[in-house]
């Protein structure tokens, strides 16, 4: 009986040891500033539904399959302006879904930082997946800097600066991944130490590099700040990024960065072949579109469906017709943070436009500020009424106001002069004409004593962006505020009334 016992186990043991071909096989899937949870488009992009069926597909490929966030997500989105059970949204859409998808590790970017402290700390609280923040730390109010952290039940877990995938296969060959994840400093917020993002990603590096078989990038920066980050650290095959919103896989040096499209229009898969002996390692990246051709899967779509009911409720407070196809873009509409906020985009003016059609064209011109556009993406194809209230969540009426020349002036300067920040100012029949350096009104050079007809949002003339810009200042010599019935009450329905016009046209 020793003798069987014994020989079963070395034959065991040289079949376990033979098993080993220390080759092991692991699939990335990588999406980043993923804003939506619903297909765009009029349903034909995007979506988190078929992103997950593609999910399943490479698992069923490769069960060492992981799914990866590189950062926007929480916000901006139109589900997050909406209040459900007596609470702001905020995100917690996103959280809902993502649980469901088990997503494997999820970096921040800017974005998630929109939200106030408590309300990301609800989100924290809610997710079932791993965060990582290598340089973004909480900065409490006694200008102490702690790990952000999640709450599950009574238990406290921080969220650490470093990460370890630990992936084995079938036969047993194994290898650990290290990760890191930096965070750009936009936007920066009070409750946030933003740290140096080169510097902690070096020490996360240093950290990691003894401890694992290679050292992955999760991370949500530009374009050029990842590749200072591929230089400093030559031996990271790939660093998945975000925050640009076009898609794009540059090499460099023997790193790849890879970004995918926003909104989940596409995503990266990265399929990775490791050689535990020698240390090689093969990556293959293809950039897979997210459209028609994947099904939805089931249950995600159900979460999805919940949430885009509760918005579709909303809407039709305002709006009969949501899906209704208003417009088709042939050429993308740039209502991305950076552009919309520092220089005249296509939509900034869309917009202000549709503000004075909304007045029949009787303003001499029109003012908008860049931060009432709060979609942060590009808009493509057929563009929905829902599509609209997406660019501008606030809505708001657009005012007709009498004010000097002077005071038109001192706006225009002020919004040139604070590019770069949401009081920029989107112009329709107004511009700047930079070689004789003077604001022209209809092509007119300013003149400082006539009184001008303008149109501009009710929020603007608060003075919140403005500080000027207040009906109490003597320059303002009439204020006129539509009416509920007319087109000018809501500023999403003038720009619906416009698309639909330019489309007919
Ligand atoms: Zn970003």
């Amino acid at each position: 009986m020793k003798k069987i016992i014994f020989l079963f186990t070395l034959i065991l043991l040289f079949a376990s040891c033979n098993k080993d071909d220390h080759k092991i096989k692991i699939n990335f899937l990588q999406v980043n500033d993923v804003y939506e949870i619903a297909p765009l488009e009029g349903g034909k992009v995007g979506g988190m539904a078929r992103l997950e069926t593609l999910h399943k597909e490479l698992l069923k490929e490769n069960p060492n399959t992981f799914l990866f966030m590189a950062g926007d997500f929480l916000n901006p989105s139109l589900i997050g302006t909406m209040t459900y059970k007596g609470e702001k949204i905020r995100g917690k859409q996103m959280v809902d879904v993502m649980n469901a998808m088990h997503f494997d590790l999820v970096a921040f970017g800017n974005h998630e930082f929109d939200l106030k402290y408590k309300d990301l700390q609800k989100r924290f609280n809610e997710s079932n997946f791993q965060w990582l923040a290598t340089n973004a730390q909480h900065k409490l109010k006694n200008g102490n800097v702690v790990p952000f952290y999640v709450k599950h039940h009574s238990t406290k877990t921080n969220i650490p600066r470093t990460y370890i995938l630990n992936v084995k296969d079938a036969d047993g060959t194994s290898v650990k991944i290290g990760f890191f994840a930096p965070c750009i400093n936009s936007n920066p917020k009070d409750y946030v130490d933003y740290g140096d993002f080169y510097e902690d990603s070096k020490k996360a590096y240093r950290n990691l590099e003894n401890k694992t078989d290679f050292v992955v990038g999760l991370s949500h920066l530009k374009q050029k700040q990842d590749e200072m980050i591929a230089k400093m650290l030559p031996k990271v095959p790939l660093i998945m990024g975000g925050h640009e919103h076009t898609a794009r896989l540059v090499p460099v040096g023997n790193c790849h960065i890879a970004k995918a499209d926003a909104n989940a229009r596409t995503a990266y898969v990265h399929r990775l072949e490791y050689d535990t002996q020698t240390k090689k390692l093969k990556i293959t990246s293809t950039l897979v579109p997210i459209d028609d051709k994947l099904a939805f899967d089931d249950k995600v779509d159900g979460i999805v469906k919940r949430w885009t009911a509760v918005l579709d409720d909303k809407i039709k407070n305002f709006i009969d017709n949501p899906t209704e196809v208003v417009f088709v873009a042939n050429t993308p509409l740039d209502g991305r943070d950076t552009p919309i906020r520092s220089t005249q985009t296509n939509l900034g003016k869309m917009i202000a436009k549709a503000m004075s059609a909304a007045y029949d064209d009787k303003v001499d011109g029109v003012f908008v500020n860049g931060g009432s556009v709060r979609i942060d993406d590009q808009l493509q194809g057929d563009i929905t009424a829902i599509d609209v209230f997406r660019i501008l969540p606030y809505g708001g009426s657009v005012l007709k106001v009498d004010m000097t020349g002077r005071l038109l002036e001192k706006v225009l300067k002020y919004g040139k002069l604070t590019a770069g920040k949401g009081s920029y100012l989107q112009l329709y029949n107004i511009d700047y004409d930079k070689d004789n350096k003077v604001w022209k009104v209809q092509g007119k050079p300013i003149n400082r004593n006539k009184t001008y007809t303008v149109a501009t949002s009710d929020y603007l003339l608060k003075g919140l962006d403005i500080p000027f810009l207040r009906p109490e200042n003597k320059n303002v010599i009439k204020i006129y505020a539509p009416n509920e019935n007319e087109t000018a009450f809501d500023v999403r329905n003038a720009l619906i009334k416009l698309m639909k016009k330019e489309q007919h046209n």
